[in-house]
């Protein structure tokens, strides 16, 4: 997904993705800003079901304007069920969003407070397609777990992404979209109601990562999240 086309600068920023990708200003983007007086509690959710195989994590790669670690998702040993989905979706990466300084990163918000950071558990639908590839531009193509994260003092040695899930699984749903280009709105969010913790140092490392854009000089990564889209009538459903 590196590309030169986009980025989170003044001049290749969220505020000019619309110019190359419409949809930008579509009805159903992401991230959102989470206005709790207004969820509908919905007593048909279902309990999120997670079964993560921790040998299915395969490579780290830096895609840019973040990293990406990628899971081997040609079966089924990392499969997320249950929640508001139908059917059966792989795990097929996780990233995290972050800003310049501890105060802001996150991409969705709650009640408008900004978390230090969001992270991304990225699956597909298995049931219906063949890869990620197939499913990323298709109706519910895409589930992504987003949890955010506050800055505190926090152990965080493991990349078992399991163990970066808050210890209760109630969230947040809705329909939305890619939070970055190509911007599709194929994404169920599920949004963990909980946040995590995530140190000030290692914030400091995300931002020292370097873009790899070629041709360009690397710099840091100092900051890679899009603001919350306009709602447009969409309903955000409460598991709790
Ligand atoms: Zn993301």
């Amino acid at each position: 997904m590196a590309s030169s086309n986009w980025g989170y600068d003044d001049k290749n920023g969220p505020e000019q993705w619309g110019k190359l990708y419409p949809i930008a200003n579509g009805n159903k983007q992401s991230p959102i800003d989470i206005k709790t007086s207004e969820t509908k509690h919905d007593t048909s959710l279902k309990p999120i079901s997670i079964s993560y195989d921790p040998a299915t994590a395969k490579e780290i790669i830096n895609v840019g304007h973040s990293f990406h670690v990628n899971y081997e998702d040609n079966d089924n040993r990392s499969v997320l069920r249950g929640g508001p989905l139908s059917e059966s979706y792989r795990l097929c990466q996780f990233h995290f969003h972050w800003g310049s300084t501890n105060d802001y990163g996150s991409e969705h918000t709650v009640d408008g407070v900004k978390y230090s950071g969001e992270f991304h558990l990225v699956h597909w639908n298995s049931t219906k397609y063949s890869s990620f590839a197939e499913a990323i531009s298709q109706a519910n193509g895409l589930a992504i777990i987003g949890v955010l994260m506050k800055n505190k003092r926090a152990p965080f040695t493991n990349f078992d992404p399991s163990t970066l899930l808050p210890s209760s699984l109630d969230y947040w749903t809705y329909s939305g979209s890619l939070t970055h280009p190509p911007l599709y709105e194929s994404v169920t969010w599920i949004i963990c109601k909980d946040s995590i913790s995530i140190s000030p140092e290692q914030l400091a490392q995300f931002r020292s990562l370097l873009s790899t854009i070629e041709g360009d000089k690397a710099v840091p990564i100092q900051q890679n999240h899009r603001p919350p889209q306009p709602l447009k009538g969409r309903v955000v459903r409460a598991s709790f």
